[in-house]
């Protein structure tokens, strides 16, 4: 099947750059979330990422101008029986992603392959509430998702040869590189990452060493770009501490304990960047 019509459902951090790599490659899109005032917010964004890379020399200005007119938003999701693909990029919730892929189900023509960007639920529970768990699969970006290369390619008990063979063939059309992995919580890159990102909160909250000090010995140690803390803030501090959750149920090791200051910030509203707040002002 040739994807032409993208639908791209939750416009937070997530969804706003997977619409914009789509529309980028030439995909039409449909960006939907829960209000207009999120879409309106997310369509700014979109429009301030591409006149920066406009401004870097990376885009035209006819290809900027090109990529926008593809995004259209949509508060309302029925609009999405026009897509050929979606990608659900909602909350890190196992009650907001199953109602939703319940309800793609019985919107979406019964061929359209339904992709989820979680960073750690298991696609094979997402897919069994549908009535085609074969057509469910993992597509997990990483954040900035127009820079960073990655896409885990995630496969659900039932995900068939040919949902992998799309969505394999949609990354790489994207100008990312996927990796596949099997379905198991955090899959392999938040297996890996957030306990280390836990860890460093528990040694700023022991008072180990500063966030400024664990991220430079991350940074000029280890070669890492950023250290965890920034690292943190940028991922969303709801959203490690959503992961850290579903890695505890779902692996039953004592090791996945969401560290206490991690929960206290977020109770407090301090998610890092997005609320201008974390281990770092913004
Ligand atoms: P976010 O909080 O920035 O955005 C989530 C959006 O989903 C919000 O705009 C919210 O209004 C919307 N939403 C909630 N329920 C909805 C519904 N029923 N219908 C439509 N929209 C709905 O979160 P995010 O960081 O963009 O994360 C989104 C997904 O991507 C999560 O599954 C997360 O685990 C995953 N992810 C996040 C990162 C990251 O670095 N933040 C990286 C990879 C994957």
């Amino acid at each position: 099947m040739t994807v032409q019509r993208v639908g791209v459902v939750g416009a937070g951090t997530m969804g706003t750059g997977i619409a914009q790599v789509f529309a980028r490659t030439g995909h039409a899109v449909i960006l939907c979330d829960l209000e207009a005032a999120i879409l309106d917010r997310a369509f700014g964004n979109i429009r301030r990422n591409l006149e920066r890379e406009l401004g870097k020399g990376k885009i035209t200005a006819a290809e900027q101008a090109e990529t926008f007119e593809r995004i259209t938003t949509a508060s309302d999701r029925s609009r999405l029986q026009e897509c050929d693909f979606v990608v659900e990029a909602a909350s890190e919730k196992l009650e907001i992603k199953s109602e939703l892929f319940r309800d793609l189900d019985s919107i979406c023509r019964p061929e359209v392959v339904l992709a989820s960007n979680t960073s750690s639920i298991s696609i094979t529970k997402l897919a069994a509430v549908t009535r085609r768990p074969e057509k469910v699969i993992g597509m997990h970006f990483f954040n900035p998702v127009p820079v960073m290369k990655l896409v885990e390619l995630v496969r659900g008990l039932a995900t068939s040869e040919e949902a992998a063979n799309l969505a394999r063939e949609l990354a790489m059309k994207l100008g990312k590189t996927p990796v596949e992995v099997e379905d198991a919580p955090g899959f392999v890159s938040n297996r890996v990452l957030m306990p280390l990102l836990n860890e460093a909160m528990f040694a700023v909250m022991e008072g180990v060493a500063t966030p400024t000090a664990i991220d430079e010995v991350f940074k000029l140690g280890m070669n890492h770009p950023m250290g965890p803390l920034a690292l943190a803030d940028l991922i969303g501090l709801d959203v490690c501490l959503d992961i850290m959750r579903v890695l505890q149920s779902g692996l039953g090791d004592p090791k996945y304990r969401p560290c206490p200051l991690l929960v206290k910030m977020v109770d407090a509203g301090r998610l890092g960047r997005k609320s201008g707040r974390g281990f770092y002002q913004y």
